[in-house]
């Protein structure tokens, strides 16, 4: 695909340019998925992790941070309150973490299911065929998995891999032949992340012809390796994508344009960096999901990714309020309905030529 435009694009910083950009991205979005924003409810059911990506404030080596694990009523009352206040889905994010037995979480899946009308969004990291088969087969329609960069000898360094595991790439497409909606997507400006790279992952979008695509900036994490200056992937100034706000809208848009028909959602990431308007300028740049906290407020500071993640202290009530005022108050509305990809039947070779 068109690498070096979308190089280029990503190396614009003229606003009458960027502009335009934004204008398309917003257009393309208004054509293919209309002007509804989906509402998915998080909720971050573990904060356990196995895992030791160098980039994450969960990572497994982290022993300051107190761990929990939410219990089966506490899931479940937060599924419940995601149906009362009137969302498509929920999303069960966590840590990978092997105290999630296969069998309990299929029946807190099965048990939403049949009480909700709700879509079921998975984002529990690289968990083996059959927990994701069974998991499946207890109704859960979609799942998520960042690939994090498309840049192979980057994605080694920063997210250590195990040993007779699969590769994400391999897992998204395992997935999809499960019948998963899939999702993917990749941070903005993390250490060692070149202009090109970025444009490889941006094209790779297209080819995966992913349903969901969620992007946002690194934020570094002082308990993590490249936080706290431990591992330094270091790029020329000319070369690093920096992870700006600027530089996220740019993703958002140039990702609209790649893959018009798919959903976006405005990150919980952007809106830490920017928490006046970050998620209302994303939604105008080519999103139309947003991720609303259904947490228990109690645990919201303990699934700390990141240092001062936006709205750790707000009550899903609050949350919801909030994000609806701000859907409403870019002219946009709430989404009735699970808010399924509607696939386009034949996909525009996207232009990025104006
Ligand atoms: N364990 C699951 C997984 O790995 O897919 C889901 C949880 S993981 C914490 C969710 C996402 O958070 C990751 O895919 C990564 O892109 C993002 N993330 C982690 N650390 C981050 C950081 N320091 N800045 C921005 N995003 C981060």
């Amino acid at each position: 695909m068109h690498i070096d435009e979308i190089t280029n694009w990503l190396k614009e910083t003229g606003p009458a340019r960027l502009d335009r950009l934004y204008a398309r991205a917003d257009s393309t979005r208004r054509q293919y998925v209309g002007d509804v924003v989906h509402f998915r409810g998080l909720i971050e059911v573990s904060n356990y992790c196995v895992r030791s990506c160098t980039y994450c404030g969960v990572r497994a080596e982290n022993l300051a941070l107190k761990r929990y694990r939410l219990s089966r009523t506490e899931i479940l009352d937060c599924a419940k309150r995601a149906a009362m206040l009137g969302y498509g889905t929920v999303v069960l994010q966590g840590g990978e973490d092997y105290g999630i037995a296969p069998a309990w979480f299929a029946n807190i899946i099965r048990h939403i299911k049949q009480e909700t009308n709700l879509a079921v969004t998975l984002s529990m990291g690289e968990r083996n065929e059959w927990d994701l088969a069974e998991w499946r087969e207890a109704g859960a329609d979609r799942y998520l998995l960042r690939y994090e960069t498309s840049d192979q000898e980057l994605y080694r360094k920063i997210h250590p891999t195990v040993p007779g595991h699969p590769t994400r790439l391999a897992l998204l497409r395992k997935l999809r032949q499960m019948g998963y909606e899939i999702g993917s997507g990749v941070m903005i400006g993390i250490p060692g992340q070149s202009y090109a790279s970025l444009a490889n992952d941006i094209a790779l979008f297209r080819e995966l012809d992913l349903d969901m695509i969620g992007v946002g900036p690194y934020i570094p994490h002082p308990a993590t390796p490249l936080g706290n200056g431990s591992l330094a992937l270091t790029l020329s100034p000319d070369e690093q994508v920096p992870a700006t706000e600027d530089m996220s809208y740019k993703v958002i848009a140039l990702t609209r344009l790649a893959c018009p028909d798919t959903n976006i959602p405005s990150t919980t990431a952007l809106a830490t960096i920017n928490a006046a308007n970050g998620r209302e300028l994303g939604l105008q740049r080519g999103a139309n999901v947003v991720m609303p906290n259904l947490t228990p407020v109690s645990c919201r500071p303990l699934y700390e990714i990141y240092p001062s993640k936006a709205c750790v202290t707000e009550e899903p009530a609050d949350c919801s309020r909030c994000l609806r005022g701000r859907v409403q108050s870019i002219g946009r509305r709430p989404a009735d309905g699970p808010g399924n990809r509607r696939k386009l039947d034949y996909r525009p070779q996207p232009q990025f030529a104006f």
